[in-house]
């Protein structure tokens, strides 16, 4: 399967000169979609990891069938407001924008092994928040794991120290 070809680039969205990979083309094909998820996993299986943190809202998508699959955790990374109950949270920034992030304070338990699953890496904004709430709570991010990777945003970079991988770059 040439799963590269299975996004729909979206020029100029959500603003100008912003090349957007639109993922929900492979979303909607079966087989893409089967192919996607079983490389995540090939991708993040050799790890040994207790949960998976899935941020909001495409890190929920490819981060639940995973932590299904491999039989872990889930835990969820929300904008601020959504969670019920007590949180930690941390502000980031995205390529386009300002947030607070969340997660249930007793999401994580000190010592826990953790892999960070989203849909793309662009600058590594997003991940750097997620990992620092996963260490506000003394969790171990032992891997993170994207669909995507667009290389040429070097977010790897921002990400120095951390075992960063990919099933399909752009570059
Ligand atoms: P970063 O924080 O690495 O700059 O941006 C990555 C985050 O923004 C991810 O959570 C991702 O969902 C979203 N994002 C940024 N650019 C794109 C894009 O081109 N396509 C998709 N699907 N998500 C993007």
């Amino acid at each position: 399967m040439n799963l590269k070809e299975k996004f729909r680039h979206v020029l100029n969205f959500p603003k100008e000169g912003i090349d957007f990979i639109d993922i929900t083309t492979v979303l909607q094909d079966k087989d893409a979609f089967k192919y996607a998820i079983d490389s995540l996993v090939d991708l993040v299986k050799d790890l040994d990891f207790d949960l998976i943190v899935g941020p909001e809202s495409r890190g929920f998508i490819f981060g639940a069938p995973v932590a299904y699959v491999l039989n872990k955790g889930l835990v969820l990374v929300r904008k601020k407001g959504k969670l019920p109950y007590k949180t930690v949270s941390v502000e980031y920034e995205l390529e386009y924008g300002k947030d607070i992030l969340e997660m249930h304070i007793d999401a994580i338990q000190p010592g826990q092994k953790v892999v960070i699953i989203d849909d793309l890496l662009a600058t590594g904004g997003t991940t750097l928040s997620n990992i620092k709430l996963v260490e506000k709570l003394g969790g171990k991010v032992v891997g993170i794991a994207y669909l995507v990777e667009l290389t040429y945003l070097n977010g790897r970079q921002n990400l120095k120290g951390y075992d960063v991988r990919s099933v399909v770059q752009f570059e």
